[in-house]
C-alpha cells in the first residue's frame, strides 16, 4: 500500500557510524524480504569487517565523554526517546509487521513493550548508586562506585525486533555505555528506525553506531578480539550463543547471553482450564511461537488432559491466518522457508512416533511462510519436538499423574528460561516454583515479559538478565576506593 511505502522511504538503508549514515565501504548491499508475501521491502547496506571497525573506533572514541555525561541528561535522552517511539508506535508496529510478519495487534503490543524499556531505563539512570562505610577494624573507609563497562557489542534476533533493541541499548545508555548494535539480518529496518528516532532525541554521535551485514561472524569477530570491546550482550539460538561465549573469552569480556528455551506449560488437576487455555493461547501464540519464551512442552495432568487439549485445538480452530498487516489476522507467516520446514520435520517426527493431530499439522498453501495452528497429543517421550525449540504454533501435549512426575518431565530438558504453572492452589503454584530449574515462572500466567522485571534463564538458556533492576547492572562495574581513616 502507499502506507507501506512511504514507511518504508522514511527507513534509512545505510550503516549507522559515528553519527552519519553511510554506505557499505565496499558498497554491497542485501534484500529484505516480506515473510508474508515473500516480496522485498527495501535493500540496505551490507557492512564489511572494515566498517564494523570503523564503528568500533567510533564507539571507542565516544566513551570517555558518554561516561561523564551527567545521568540525568542520558536518563532524559531515554525519555524523549520513549515519547518518539510512543507517538510513532503505529509506524513501528506497522514497519514490523512488515519485516517479521507478526499481526499488528501484536507488533502494537511489542512498541508498548519495547517503548518501556526506554522509559524504565530513564529512571533507572539516576539510581545507580555506590555507598560509603567503615571496615570492621575501624581504620579504613570503603567508597564503592558504579562505572560504566565501556564499549559494548549487542547482537539482537529477528523475533521481536524493536524490544530485543531497546532491551540492550537503554541499559546501556543508563549506564554510560557506548554500543555497536548488529541488528539481525532478516529484521533490520525497525533498528534502523528506531536509530534514527534516538539521534532524533539527543544521543551524541558515536554513542550508539548499527551495522547491517549478512556476514555476521566475519563482521563481529574482529570486534570481540579487539581489546577496546569491553563486552558483549547476545539474544539468540544456544550454538551460536555458546560459541560467541568461546570467542568472548580471549579477551574476558562481560557477557550477557539470552538464548534458547524450551518451556513446559503445567496444568495440574485443580487448575481453571478455560484460564489454562487462554494461558496457553498466549504462552504458545504470541509471535507465532517464535520465541525463546514460548510454550514448547504442554504437561497436563491426565484427569483433565482430554478436555484441555479439545478445548485449545478448538480455540485454535478459530485463528485468521492471513498477512498482518490485515487488522483481523491473528496468526502471521513463519520468518523464512527454513524456519517453516524445521518446524513441519519436527511435527511429522512426533506423528511418525505415533502422535495425534487435533488441529493443523501442515504448512498453507499459497505465498509466504504461514504455518497452521497445531495441537498433538499421544506424544512419544523422547520425540524430538519435546527435546528442541519449535519456534513455530505447534503445542505437544503430554500427560503426568503426580506431581513429582510432572517436575521431574519439566525439568527433563538442557533449557531452562521460563516455565507456565496453573494451579488453583497457591502453595502448590510455589512449591513447584522452588524445584523447577528456571529463570522465570509464569503462575496462572501465560506472559511473563515486563520491563520492571528481571528477564532471564539458567542451564543452557544464558547468563544474566534484561529489564529490572538488575539490567542496568549488566553494563556496570564495581570500583572500590580504599581510604586511610581519615
Ligand atoms: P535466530 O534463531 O534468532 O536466528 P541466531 O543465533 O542464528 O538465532 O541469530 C541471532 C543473531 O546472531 C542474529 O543477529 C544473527 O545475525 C547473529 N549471528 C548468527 N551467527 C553469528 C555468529 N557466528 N557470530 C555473530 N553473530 C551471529
Amino acid at each position: 500500500t502507499q502506507r507501506e511505502q512511504e514507511l518504508l522511504a522514511q527507513v534509512p538503508t545505510g550503516l549507522l557510524i559515528d553519527g552519519s549514515w553511510r554506505d557499505a565501504s565496499t558498497g554491497k548491499t542485501f534484500d529484505i524480504e516480506d515473510p508474508a508475501t515473500g516480496k522485498i521491502l527495501k535493500t540496505i547496506a551490507d557492512a564489511s569487517p572494515a566498517d564494523g571497525m570503523a564503528a568500533l573506533d567510533a564507539a571507542a572514541a565516544a566513551q570517555e565523554s558518554w561516561a561523564r555525561t551527567a545521568p540525568r541528561e542520558r536518563g532524559e535522552i531515554l525519555r524523549r526517546a520513549f515519547d518518539l517511539v510512543t507517538a510513532r508506535a503505529e509506524d513501528f508496529a506497522l514497519l514490523m509487521t512488515m519485516e517479521m510478519g507478526k499481526p499488528l495487534a501484536e507488533a502494537r503490543g511489542e512498541v508498548t513493550y519495547g517503548a518501556e524499556f526506554l522509559r524504565w531505563f530513564s529512571e533507572e539512570a539516576v539510581r545507580a548508586t555506590g555507598r560509603y562505610s567503615t571496615s570492621p577494624d575501624g581504620k579504613t573507609r570503603i567508597l564503592v562506585n558504579k562505572k560504566p563497562v565501556g564499549p559494548c557489542l549487542l547482537i539482537t534476533p529477528w523475533n521481536f525486533p524493536l524490544a530485543m533493541a531497546t532491551r540492550k541499548i537503554a541499559p546501556a545508555i543508563a549506564a554510560g555505555c557506548t554500543m555497536v548494535l548488529k541488528p539481525a539480518n532478516l529484521t533490520p529496518l525497525t533498528s534502523s528506525l528506531f536509530a534514527a528516532v534516538l539521534e532524533e532525541a539527543g544521543l551524541p554521535k558515536g554513542v550508539l553506531n548499527v551495522v547491517h551485514t549478512s556476514d555476521a561472524k566475519g563482521v563481529t569477530g574482529p570486534l570481540i578480539d579487539d581489546s577496546r570491546l569491553r563486552k558483549l550482550s547476545f539474544t539468540g539460538s544456544t550454538p551460536v550463543g555458546r560459541n560467541l561465549l568461546a570467542a568472548a573469552a580471549k579477551n574476558v569480556l562481560r557477557t550477557s547471553m539470552e538464548l534458547g528455551g524450551n518451556a513446559p506449560f503445567v496444568v495440574f488437576e485443580d487448575a481453571d482450564v478455560d484460564a489454562a487455555v487462554s494461558g496457553a493461547m498466549l504462552a504458545k501464540l504470541r509471535n507465532m511461537g517464535e520465541a525463546c519464551t514460548a510454550a514448547n512442552r504442554f504437561i497436563v495432568h491426565e484427569s483433565v488432559a482430554a478436555e484441555f487439549a479439545e478445548k485449545f485445538a478448538a480455540k485454535m480452530k478459530t485463528l485468521e491466518t492471513i498477512r498482518g498487516t490485515e487488522e483481523t489476522s491473528t496468526l502471521g507467516p513463519l520468518i523464512d522457508e527454513k524456519s517453516r520446514s524445521k518446524v513441519h520435520e519436527l511435527v511429522t517426527s512426533a506423528l511418525n512416533d505415533g502422535a495425534t493431530c487435533l488441529v493443523g499439522g501442515a504448512p498453507v498453501e499459497g505465498p509466504g511462510y504461514f504455518y497452521q495452528a497445531t495441537v498433538l497429543t499421544d506424544v512419544a517421550p523422547g520425540s524430538r519436538i519435546l527435546q528442541e525449540e519449535i519456534f513455530g504454533p505447534v503445542a505437544p501435549v503430554i500427560t503426568f499423574a503426580s506431581e513429582d512426575e510432572a517436575v521431574r518431565l519439566a525439568n527433563d530438558t538442557e533449557y531452562g528460561l521460563v516455565a507456565y504453572v496453573f494451579t488453583r492452589d497457591l502453595n502448590r503454584g510455589l512449591r513447584i516454583g522452588e524445584r523447577l530449574d528456571v529463570g522465570m515462572l509464569g503462575l496462572n500466567a501465560g506472559v511473563v515479559s515486563n520491563a520492571a522485571a528481571p528477564f532471564g534463564g539458567v542451564k543452557q538458556s544464558g547468563l544474566g538478565r534484561e529489564g529490572g533492576s538488575e539490567g542496568i547492572e549488566e553494563y556496570l562495574y564495581t570500583q572500590y576506593v580504599g581510604i586511610a581513616d581519615p
